[in-house]
């Protein structure tokens, strides 16, 4: 069956393609005709991940899922969230630009608390993934989270985004368990496979996986 991602991103096409297997042929919203940048005016994720799926159903009538994350840092009271492709500003998708703003952002807060005498705030955050499954004209929303902490400074190479300075919590151990991340690696210093095993985007799809099985 055809079921179409509303993303030009070749990376999270194929993340979606292993996580879907067998039985799907997986589009890009480019392979399924529509090329131009897809609106994200939204003021939630929700609203932009219904939005992007929206608009590809209305433009190609195909089955389709969209989706979108934030980045809730909660010293930031949830920021930059539904602004976290475009938090420095600009057209968006500067990553170094955006990792500055937020560790410049956070080292901003803890002087305030140091000088009123306050403990340091907490540094945890999380991404929160929606996807947006429009199948047979019928819309369904899946979730996923990744919890963890926004590192002092960015490390690695690997991944996008804001990989650098994301320490989750838990990482695989060789076997596949989750274990703690007691040597406090980004996500950008694990393997893509690993990210991908434990990732808010992964969860998200590997729900709307179980349940397109099930249809
Ligand atoms: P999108 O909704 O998938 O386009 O994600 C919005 C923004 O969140 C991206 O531009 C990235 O900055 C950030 N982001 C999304 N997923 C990840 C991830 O897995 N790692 C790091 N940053 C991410």
């Amino acid at each position: 069956m055809k079921i179409t991602f509303a993303t030009a991103n070749l990376g999270k096409l194929r993340e979606a393609g292993e996580i879907l297997g067998e039985g799907w042929e997986l589009l890009s919203s480019a392979e399924a005709g529509v090329t131009e940048d897809i609106p994200e005016n939204g003021q939630t994720l929700k609203e932009n991940s219904l939005a992007k799926a929206e608009y590809l159903y209305k433009a190609t009538g195909l089955d389709c899922f969209a989706d979108d994350t934030g980045l809730e840092v909660d010293m930031l009271d949830g920021a930059p969230g539904v602004h976290t492709a475009r938090y420095a500003g600009g057209e968006g998708h500067d990553f170094q630009a955006n990792m500055d703003k937020l560790l410049q952002d956070m080292a901003a807060k803890e002087r305030l608390a140091a000088e009123k005498g306050k403990a340091a705030p907490s540094r945890t955050a999380r991404f929160h993934s929606i996807v947006t499954l429009i199948l047979g004209g019928k819309t369904y929303f899946f979730e996923g989270t990744l919890e963890g902490l926004i590192a002092d400074a960015k490390a690695g190479c690997g991944g996008f985004g804001y990989d650098p300075v994301f320490i989750p919590f838990a990482i695989p151990d060789p076997e596949g368990i989750l274990v703690p991340n007691t040597r406090n690696l980004t996500l950008a210093e694990i393997p893509e496979e690993d990210k991908n095993a434990i990732s808010h985007r992964g969860s998200a799809l590997r729900a709307m996986a179980a349940f397109l099985q099930d249809k």
